[in-house]
């Protein structure tokens, strides 16, 4: 292995994206950012008209799917930018469904381990630590209050250009909240514990700095 598995979890908001890339930039690892594969996958299916309980449709979709995560950042699906397309509100709202469906969790989770298998990699996700690395060197879970959530992902949409009021995103991230609550991704039983960080009044950059020097201590 050259280089650790950071395994970062989460709550909705709380920056773990924009924190996964910078930390992997700045050690020289790849980002794995999960979440952006089930988008993709969200993406793919909803053009072919697939609802997420059509299990054997959603099977020979994802058998003819590629996923590339760009070290640029950029996300293609079968070779085309859906970067954008992916971070649309309607993919946010849809995403919960096709990432409850264990044919898709099993292929992306499969993905994600063989991308994670030589190590130098910063993945992020919630199901990083139980379940895709359960033997992460790093085990990182962000949290940070509701409001602040909101004001950031508001701002990042914003930003984007896309066309939406505070009042939405909270009802949104909330949902997702009640949504991820109700999920089971299991505990973090192996390896280390997990560190969780409040990242509510920490700055991009002090987040970053603070677990890069985590993985410091861990031999990164
Ligand atoms: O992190 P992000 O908001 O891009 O994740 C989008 C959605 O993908 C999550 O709300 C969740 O439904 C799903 N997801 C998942 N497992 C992961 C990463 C994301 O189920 N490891």
């Amino acid at each position: 292995m050259s280089g650790l598995v950071i395994a970062i979890d989460g709550v909705v908001g709380a920056g773990k994206t924009t924190t996964a890339r910078m930390v992997a930039g700045r050690l020289g690892y790849r980002h794995l950012d999960t979440g952006a594969m089930y988008r993709a996958v969200t993406v793919a299916a909803t053009r072919r008209g697939i609802a997420a309980g059509h299990t054997a449709s959603l099977a020979s979709m994802l058998a003819a799917l590629t996923i590339d995560l760009e070290p640029d950042g950029r996300v293609l699906l079968n070779g085309e930018d859906v970067s954008d397309a992916i971070r649309r509100p309607e993919v946010t709202r849809a995403v919960g469904a096709y990432s409850d469906a264990p044919v898709v969790r099993k292929a992306l989770v499969a993905q994600q381990q063989r991308m994670g298998a030589a190590g130098g990699i910063v993945a992020e996700g919630r199901d990083m630590a139980a379940v895709v690395f359960p033997c992460a060197e790093l085990k990182i879970s962000m949290v940070a209050d509701l409001d602040e959530r909101v004001e950031r992902r508001y701002r990042e949409l914003q930003q984007k250009g896309m066309v939406i009021t505070p009042e939405q995103v909270r009802v949104d991230i909330e949902t997702r909240d009640r949504e991820d609550a109700a999920r089971d991704y299991g505990v973090a039983g192996e390896g280390p514990e997990v560190t969780e960080i409040d990242t509510t009044d920490m700055t991009l950059e002090g987040q970053v700095d603070h677990i890069v020097a985590l993985a410091r201590q861990h031999g990164a």
